[in-house]
């Protein structure tokens, strides 16, 4: 039981830390530091030892952390991949509109597939990355930055206006999202309001800032939920809680049989096709260096590729007791009933029956339970960062995730115990 709220605990603490992308892979690079991990630069030499601990960021928004084994260059990977970014409403350049009565909104586009209409009457705030002016123009800086405070919210329209709301109501992105962020005394104090504020919080000058990546997230901070603290509620857990687990168990194993990798990328919610996305050569490229790294050449990656084994951690819907009739008749995983392998007969998810088998073996001898989650065949689902990986390298692999309810809402919700659970089952897969 400790465990479960030691985990819980610590999950908590890494969502509200984590409010968007960039600042997940902040959390996750401070993690590493403190836990003796040397950052590489991509640009320079690497110069790796057996047993030591490295790591290298993409874009600020994608992090892979790895302990090289003290078996040679062709003794293959363990790996656990999960994605860094979640759906949310990112701030369009020149967002700034005045509107009667001096009331300032801010365009957002939308980023990935959000449930939108929970993203209605919250404090909201902004996080990211801001990108501002060097010496060198190939080179600008980067910071990343959180307001704690909360500075924005969307109000929905009152019920008076749209009796048949509760009937389904469909919502324009362009319309109906846009939050706003202050009223202003004369329209001149609209301009740059955005750019002002954010200066102020890095403390430079607004001619500095070149450009950003900047974004909506609600400031409500992850809480315990139920009569006995059953669930866990925040938003994010798709796919920081995998996150989480899998820097928990990378952290706290020690085997060097093989190299053990974590993969964390971005743009899992909008297909995966950036440079620091699963559909990218990053991974692959990643691999190969390692074992050229530690004197070996084509011949041990691929033997190495050959041995590996590769945990891909994307959440799963769990059967929610409203909606029986969406899900498999026998495979909906519960919450509270541990990690879930994902399988699909058109291959959208990597599982097949071997790398299932090896799944329930870890499971087994982590003493966790384990469930498995198919869809209602009558239903598309959704893809994930296995089968995309595969396409650039042939590991065997297994596509899993924690069983949580309302995927992509502004807030979802699992069991707490399900990540003590994952934790244990990725302790053991890495330290097998
Ligand atoms: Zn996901």
């Amino acid at each position: 039981m400790e465990d479960i709220k030691v985990a819980a605990r610590s999950l908590m603490e890494f969502l509200d830390q984590s409010p968007v992308n960039f600042l997940a892979v902040k959390t996750v690079r401070k993690h590493l530091d403190e836990n003796g991990f040397k950052v590489l630069d991509p640009r320079e030499q690497w110069n790796l030892q057996p047993g030591g601990r490295y790591y290298m960021v993409k874009n600020s928004s994608a992090v892979f952390a790895f302990v090289v084994s003290t078996e040679g260059a062709a003794s293959g990977f363990r790996i656990i991949s999960a994605h860094s970014d979640s759906p949310c409403l990112r701030i369009k350049p020149k967002a700034e509109m005045l509107c009667e009565g001096g009331i300032v909104k801010l365009n957002v586009e939308v980023y990935g597939g959000p449930i939108l209409y929970t993203w209605f009457d919250r404090p909201l705030s902004i996080a990211g990355r801001v990108v501002l002016r060097s010496d060198d123009p190939l080179n600008p800086r980067t910071e990343i930055l959180k307001f704690d405070r909360p500075l924005l919210t969307i109000p929905h329209l009152p019920i008076h206006f749209n009796r048949a709301v509760n009937d389904g109501n469909s919502l324009s992105k362009q319309k109906d999202m846009l939050p706003v962020v202050a009223i202003v005394k004369d329209a001149t104090e609209k301009d740059n309001l955005l750019l002002r504020t954010v200066a102020d919080a890095l403390g430079c000058q607004c001619d500095d800032i070149l450009d950003f990546d900047l974004s909506l997230y609600d400031t409500t901070p992850a809480c315990l939920v139920g009569l006995d603290d059953e669930f866990l509620t925040s938003g994010r857990l798709d796919d920081l809680s995998m996150v989480h687990a899998a820097m928990n168990a990378l952290l706290e194993t020690s085997s060097t049989a093989q190299t053990r990798v974590m993969a964390i990328f971005d743009n899992e919610e909008t297909g995966s096709g950036t440079k620091q996305g699963a559909a990218s050569p990053v991974l692959m490229q990643l691999l190969r260096r390692i074992v050229a790294c530690l004197g070996g050449g084509e011949e041990e990656y691929l033997r190495g590729i050959d041995k590996s084994f590769m945990i891909s951690a994307d959440n799963a819907h769990a059967f929610h007791p409203n909606y029986p009739e969406k899900y498999d008749p026998t495979n909906h995983p519960k919450v509270g009933g541990g990690p879930v392998i994902k399988i699909n007969a058109n291959c959208k998810y990597m599982t097949d029956a071997e790398s299932a088998s090896i799944f329930r073996s870890i499971c087994e001898k982590a003493g966790v339970p384990c469930q498995y989650f198919v869809n209602h065949s009558d239903v598309a689902g959704g893809s994930t960062l296995g089968n995309i990986l595969t396409s650039q390298i042939d590991l065997r692999g297994v596509d899993m995730g924690e069983a949580i309810w309302a995927m992509h809402s502004i807030r979802e919700t699992m069991a707490t115990a399900d990540h003590a659970y994952t934790i244990k089952a990725f302790k053991t897969f890495f330290d097998l």
